[in-house]
């Protein structure tokens, strides 16, 4: 009797164990559908190419450059609510060593603002995952212009196009240099973006085709940018000649050049 008991209770442990890992496994799990553009790796030596994946949004970390080469994530109406929890914190899923803290920008002589690349709005209806977004993994030094205008109001554009009934598949990230803040943190003289809609739904992957509605901007980091984001409306195909980066590299090839060659509103 009594050891059939033992016998039941270890294995209702590891039944417990077994669920609770796979829930964890189900709830952490965030996929680069469409792919890994710098073939970021999560490997400490990599530290200009640091793959970085948390619970909202996944990024490249470049050490030398104290910020994202890119970051990716996903958009739906659910994510969309009314918080901002502003509680900019160093990233500490990276080395110490590396850390960018909140503070460093305030030494900018240029008044860069700390420009987020997943918005906090997109992240605005539950607040862990608001809180997420002021990682410093996630800021590009960005001239007031640029942060409150034009960049922002792609970030606009694009949830209200996702509150129609559309999700987003997002990468951003910011290229070039003109000068550093602090010695640390490289100020860029681009932020490019690349977005993906498709109707909400299942399988997202397969349900792209060549003429699906994608986005892509390469902006001016610079205090005279246009605030017109349309002004700044480029193809995928030149963001990657840029950058040297390959976004899309998951889709079938014909379907990745075809929607690499496409010029929103053009
Ligand atoms: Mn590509």
């Amino acid at each position: 009797m009594r050891r059939n008991r033992i016998y039941l209770t270890v294995c209702f442990a590891f039944i417990l164990l077994f669920s609770v890992n796979k829930i964890f496994a189900q709830s952490n799990e965030i996929k680069l559908v469409f792919g890994n553009p710098s073939g970021a790796t999560a490997d400490l030596s990599n530290e200009n190419n640091y793959l970085v994946a948390h619970t909202g949004y996944i990024l490249s970390y470049n050490r030398e450059r104290g910020a994202a080469n890119w970051v990716a994530w996903h958009t739906s109406k659910t994510d969309i609510g009314k918080l901002r929890i502003n509680s900019f914190a160093p990233d500490t899923d990276l080395p110490k060593e590396w850390w960018i803290k909140p503070t460093d920008y305030k030494f900018s002589r240029y008044g860069y603002q700390r420009g987020h690349m997943c918005p906090s709005a997109d992240r605005s209806a539950e607040s862990d995952a608001n809180i997420e977004t002021f990682k410093m993994s996630n800021m590009q030094p960005q001239t007031p212009e640029l942060n409150e205008r034009t960049w922002r109001y792609l970030e606009e554009y694009t949830r209200t196009v996702v509150k129609k009934g559309n999700e987003a598949y997002v990468y951003a990230g910011c290229y070039g240099n003109k000068g550093k803040i602090k010695d640390k943190i490289t100020i860029p003289t681009n932020c490019f973006k690349i977005i993906l809609f498709v109707a909400t739904g299942g399988n997202d992957l397969d349900r792209v085709t060549g003429t699906t509605e994608i986005i892509a901007v390469d902006m001016p980091n610079s205090d005279v940018v246009n605030r017109r984001w349309r002004s700044y409306v480029t193809t995928v195909d030149e963001i990657e000649a840029k950058t040297g980066y390959d976004f899309l590299d998951t889709l079938p090839e014909d379907i990745e050049n075809s929607l690499e060659q496409i010029k929103y509103g053009n």
